[in-house]
């Protein structure tokens, strides 16, 4: 496909924006033609989610994985990563960290850990919510319907689990079934959004195999599944994983794992659900340390992740190399990102700061 730049350059009014341009946005390399695109992701923003950053204090809470992902370095068969799992008391002290920096959420993620069992995780979240009332969101990989039931009724209020790509034979590459079973992240997403959960997913940018049709198609998925929260972040070769040591064939239409590509997947994701929560992701802040999280802020990004990991489980949560902010304490990132966003001139959002997408569908169903 030739570069769309004259055709993209007409089609960026206010009109609702058309699937069929995706792709030629994606392959967009003129900087005048993408400075109108991230231009327009920034207006749409600011217009359905605000100035406000809301800042989610994320712990890590479990590296234990019994998964075999071909792109995450805590995959099972890392044998050389040595293994935590924090225990109730250091979880409840990091939301308390959490409240005390006024961040409204806490997200606990974790490795598909089968010992954070489905009472484990009922106690903790039940301890949450009656201390701090913070808004919880889990992260915790694929688990039983009875147990989401579980979590939702004791307080959870969200959940995260991208689909990582919408195309299913490279999701089946990268992602292996556990115990044979075959797992359906899609019909899982719209099951906790049945459950009354505000749903998260999203895709990892540039996987080896990923072609430019196939973020495209993420794209439409992210507006077909009216995700409340979307996250999108590069992928970082890890060299303890199959895709680290040998990557699968790079096709012609290769989509790069870039920090360009990621900048475009944001402002296009916020066209796609312009009311919906966007962390600009450690992940982009790990390819540019000094602006990359900022500009995905100015490219239709909302939210930001401060980790509160306890540091001595932080570099052990290596889901891909040299992940940024990995040594500092959670007042230091507390200080470093209110110090970020004062210059840019946005403001800490305060209170749970659940996306208008999802209010709206409370509203629409109360
Ligand atoms: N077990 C949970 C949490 C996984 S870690 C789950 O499966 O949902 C959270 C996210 O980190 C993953 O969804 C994936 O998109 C991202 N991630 C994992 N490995 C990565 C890598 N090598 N580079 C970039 N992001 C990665």
């Amino acid at each position: 496909m030739s570069a769309p730049s004259t055709a993209n350059a007409t089609c960026i009014s206010d009109a609702p924006f058309r699937a069929a341009d995706l792709e030629g946005w994606l392959r967009e390399e003129d900087p005048e033609s993408l400075g109108l695109l991230f231009d327009r992701a920034d207006r749409v923003r600011r217009a359905n989610v605000g100035d406000a950053v809301f800042l989610r204090g994320l712990v890590e809470v479990s590296n234990i994985c019994v998964r075999q992902c071909h792109y995450c370095g805590i995959r099972a068969g890392n044998a050389a990563l040595q293994r935590y799992r924090m225990t109730l008391a250091e979880v409840l002290d990091c939301a308390r960290q959490a409240w005390n920096m006024d961040y409204g959420t806490v997200v606990l993620q974790a490795g598909e850990d089968p010992g954070l069992d489905a009472t484990w995780v009922r106690d903790l979240v039940l301890a949450i919510k009656a201390e701090t009332g913070l808004a919880v969101t889990l992260s915790l990989g694929e688990r039983g319907l009875d147990e989401l039931r579980l979590w939702k009724s004791a307080g959870a209020d969200r959940y995260l689990m991208r689909f990582e790509t919408s195309n299913p034979e490279l999701f089946r590459a990268i992602h292996p079934a556990k115990h044979g079973q075959a797992c359906d992240r899609v019909a899982l997403l719209r099951s906790l959004k049945a459950m009354g959960y505000e749903v998260g997913s999203g895709a990892l940018v540039g996987i080896p195999g990923q072609t430019y049709a196939d973020l495209a198609r993420d794209l439409v998925l992210f507006r077909d599944l009216e995700l409340d929260m979307i996250g999108v972040g590069p992928f970082i070769a890890h060299p303890a994983t199959p895709l680290g040591q040998a990557p699968l064939a790079w096709r012609s239409d290769q989509a790069p794992n870039t920090e360009a590509m990621t900048y475009k997947m944001l402002a296009l994701a916020r066209l796609m659900r312009p009311k919906a929560n966007i962390p600009s992701t450690t992940a982009l802040a790990t390819l540019n340390l000094a602006s990359g999280r900022e500009q995905g802020l100015r490219r239709g990004a909302n939210v930001l992740m401060p980790n509160l990991t306890p540091l001595k489980y932080r570099a052990l949560y290596e889901i891909y190399p040299d992940k940024a902010c990995s040594r500092e304490t959670a007042e230091q990132c507390h200080s470093c990102l209110g110090g970020r966003l004062r210059k840019m001139g946005r403001k800490v959002g305060m209170g749970k700061g659940a996306s208008p997408a999802f209010e709206e569908r409370l509203l629409a169903t109360a």
